[in-house]
């Protein structure tokens, strides 16, 4: 085998590369056991599109997203564990070893650590899909420079849609927040500097009904939900920015989901298969901090940890 060339055989998988993954990668490396990450689509996962991360313990200036995300993987790669880019297509937890398949190989392991995290949920529109790429974003920090002097609209009333009309205000020339309700379920702090910026305005108990445009968003319908009145606003660009459904479609016939389709975990970080754990947004939606992730990261790994060296001694 080429030096540096993945082997087949782990002991264990870690699948998604957001703080839970590279934190589980640390502490499993670390330990001596054989480690593959394998890192998904967003290497580095969704911190990879935020700008600066203020509330990460140990940077008391803050630090981008994207570089935090790179020191966790020089970190897991330091204590050797491997780290391929590559996403994982399908899983086999009803055999030993575990069966784990990419678009490019097909690895086995011991155990595995779930670590996929969620991604953002769409408006379901189909107007949606078609401007996709064209005017419609899921990501101000990726997105949002292209946007300059343009009219926006950004959609939520949580803590990513006040931050991401806040960002947007330094590309946009106006900045329209559509929420379905009249109060937002955002932080206080966030909300103060939201609503005393001059160039945000909320549009209070409306939901987004249609985008129009010819070859990228030109306008957006806004629907109210009390008089039923709709309203036509100009729009260069519209941010989604209402939530995030966790990534666990490849595991549904394997392992346990609660009825939003995050992991249920049995005891601790433990799955209802032996030898599956999970960490992080994928099981957590009440928390979904990079830190709180990380926590679970190290969690998961000292879990696996243990059970391995149990598995071996009873052997
Ligand atoms: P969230 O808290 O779940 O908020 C989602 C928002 O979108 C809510 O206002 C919700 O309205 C609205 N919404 C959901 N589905 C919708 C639909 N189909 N049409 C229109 N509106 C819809 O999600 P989030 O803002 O992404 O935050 C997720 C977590 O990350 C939170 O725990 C948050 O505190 C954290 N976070 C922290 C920071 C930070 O500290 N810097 C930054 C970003 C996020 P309803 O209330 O009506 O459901």
């Amino acid at each position: 085998m080429a030096e540096n060339s993945p082997q087949k055989h782990y002991d264990v998988i870690i699948i998604g590369s957001g703080p839970a993954g590279y934190t589980a990668g640390v502490y499993t490396s670390r330990a001596k056991l054989s480690v593959l990450v394998i890192s998904g689509t967003l290497p580095g996962g969704q911190l990879m599109t935020t700008s600066e991360v203020e509330n990460y313990p140990g940077f008391p200036s803050g630090i981008f997203g994207p570089e935090l995300m790179m020191n966790m993987r020089q970190q897991a790669e330091r204590f050797g564990a491997v780290i391929v880019d590559d996403e994982v297509t399908q899983v086999d937890f009803k055999t030993r070893p575990f069966k784990v398949i990419t678009h490019s190989e097909s690895y086995d392991s011991d155990a595995v650590i779930v670590c996929t995290g969620a991604s953002p949920r769409k408006l379901g529109l189909k107007s949606e899909q078609q401007f996709g790429g064209r005017g419609v974003s899921y990501c101000a920090t990726c997105d949002g420079p292209f946007f300059k002097g343009e009219d926006i609209v950004v959609v939520g009333g949580g803590d990513t849609a006040v931050e991401e009309a806040t960002f947007l205000t330094k590309f946009g020339k106006s900045v329209k927040v559509v929420h379905r309700r009249d109060t937002l379920s955002a932080s206080k702090i966030m909300q103060e500097k939201a609503l005393n910026n001059p160039k945000i305005e909320f549009v209070w108990n409306n939901v987004v009904s249609d985008i129009k445009g010819d070859k990228k968003v030109g306008t957006v319908l806004v629907k109210d939900l009390k008089s039923g009145k709709e309203t036509t606003l100009k729009a260069g660009g519209l941010f989604v920015a209402i939530g995030h459904e966790p990534n666990t479609s490849i595991f549904k016939d394997q392992i346990d989901l609660d009825d939003k389709g995050y992991i249920a975990l049995k005891e601790h970080t433990r799955t209802s298969v032996e030898g599956v754990f999970a960490a992080g947004d994928v099981h957590d939606h009440r928390y979904r901090q990079a830190v709180t992730a990380a926590g679970f990261g190290c969690m998961a790994a000292i879990d696996v940890e243990r059970w391995l060296s149990e598995k071996k001694h009873s052997n």
